[in-house]
């Protein structure tokens, strides 16, 4: 029997990785404590799907689901077998929340709130009789005969028998994820792939991006190119922003830009009409200079381009603004098809960690156990979270993962040898 200071599992770090760990563990009768060093427990979560928490995504199949992680993906196998989108979503359904699947099978809870999921979360840690520990940060650990002794706090130790490193990556570090997990798990002995901003907005270095600034186009597609050579391509929507460009397809292929970037130039071209082809949208525009004809050009485009977007492709064409869409040369139409089908834009460098979804990089997955998540290097170390390896696209995944391996680092660790 533990007495009240002693516990059989310490959970470190108490986002949506260390939460599900330590609800889980408690749930099969372990003792836990849970330290997080904010002064509340999931603060990321909070402001994941801009307030509305985009939790899980609404695929089943496993493979296909581990797919989206990339190479890396299979690693999340067993995690899911246990642990995957619908036991997620019935887990908060069955607790109060239940999900509703929008647009691309993203599931977000029922009335758009981050807050219910965490609600959920930390009803499920006081059922478990979780020892909550806020505001108390981890400076590190104390090792003895190739096990943990002690989790060290600024003030006090805790020695337990099993510990879940759940701290989290190095994006959006104003939460609290400031990477100090890397850290310790190199201490520990564990390799930690160098980690990198992924889904991230991506710095151009056109100055007309600032006058699209807060332009969504939905239905767009985007081609990255190195050397001539298509790099990447994605369909879906994009947002302008005062220093370039985000939104889902840009924040997907960010890892990928950031990656080339490191080798040399890059450039991405933009198809404002990809329903179209170069062919058919030459059409399309002599159809609308046909109903327009008799006036200027700068007032035939409201069918093919939003608002705010006219004037800056008028500027691009080099085409005289007041001109007759009459006089529009074949030359100059070519011009317009060409920006609308290969709009070009630069990337110089990503928006960095401070504004990252997710980390890329981590500990390395050749050193966790994928059946249990526990540590290769350490008998009584478990981690769980963004803090492995492991980054998904945008779509929920990411929260998926965590779910996932925190559900089964927790399971694990309570089944105390
Ligand atoms: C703006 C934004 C929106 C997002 N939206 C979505 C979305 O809609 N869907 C989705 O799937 N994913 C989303 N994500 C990603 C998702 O939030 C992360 O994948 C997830 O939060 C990672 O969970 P985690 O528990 O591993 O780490 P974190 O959430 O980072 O939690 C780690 C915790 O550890 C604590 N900690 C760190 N160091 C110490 C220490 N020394 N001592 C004590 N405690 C410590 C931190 O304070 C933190 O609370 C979003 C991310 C951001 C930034």
């Amino acid at each position: 029997m533990k007495d009240n200071n002693s516990f059989d599992v310490a959970v470190i770090g108490g986002g949506p990785a260390g939460i599900m760990a330590a609800g889980r563990a408690a749930e099969l009768g372990a003792k836990v404590v849970l330290i997080e060093k904010n002064e509340i427990l999931g603060k990321k979560l909070l402001i994941t799907g801009k307030g509305r928490c985009n939790f899980t995504h609404n695929e089943f199949d496993i493979r296909k689901f581990a797919e989206k992680f990339g190479r890396n993906g299979r690693f999340l196998y067993s995690a899911l077998a246990v642990f995957g989108a619908r036991e997620t979503i019935i887990f908060f359904e069955s607790r109060g929340v239940k999900g509703e699947v929008e647009q691309g099978d993203r599931v977000f809870p029922e009335k758009g709130n981050a807050q219910d999921i965490l609600n959920v979360l930390i009803k499920y840690l006081a059922k478990g009789k979780v020892n909550i520990l806020l505001n108390s940060e981890v400076t590190g650990f104390k090792q003895k005969n190739g096990k943990i002794s002690q989790v060290l706090l600024r003030e006090r130790q805790i020695s337990t028998d099993k510990y879940i490193i759940c701290a989290g990556g190095k994006a959006y570090p104003q939460t609290g994820s400031t990477g100090d997990g890397y850290r310790w798990a190199e201490q520990l002995g564990h390799t930690v792939i160098p980690p990198v901003p992924a889904l991230n907005p991506v710095k151009t270095s056109e100055d007309w991006v600032k006058e699209l600034q807060g332009l969504s186009l939905k239905n767009v597609s985007i081609k990255l190119f190195q050397n001539g050579k298509k790099q990447d391509e994605r369909f879906g929507e994009m947002l302008f922003a005062h220093f370039g460009v985000s939104g889902p397809i840009l924040m997907d292929m960010s890892k990928n830009i950031g990656a080339l970037l490191k080798k040399g130039p890059v450039k991405l071209l933009l198809d404002l009409k990809p329903a179209l082809d170069f062919k058919k949208l030459d059409q399309r525009i002599q159809r609308d200079f046909q109903e327009f004809k008799g006036r200027m050009f700068k007032n035939s485009l409201k069918g093919l381009l939003p608002l705010s977007m006219i004037p800056v492709m008028i500027k691009l064409s080099g085409i005289e603004p007041v001109k007759k869409v009459d006089y529009i040369s074949r030359e100059e139409r070519n011009k317009l098809v060409h920006l609308l089908k290969e709009l070009e834009l630069t990337p110089t460098e990503l928006l960095g960690f401070k504004w990252s979804v997710v980390t890329s990089g981590g500990v390395s997955l050749k050193e966790v156990n994928p059946n249990n998540m526990s540590s290769k290097k350490i008998e009584n170390l478990y981690f769980a979270g963004e803090i492995l390896d492991l980054d998904g696209p945008s779509g929920g995944y990411n929260l998926q993962e965590c779910w996932s391996t925190g559900y089964l680092a927790g399971e694990s660790a309570a089944k105390l040898g």
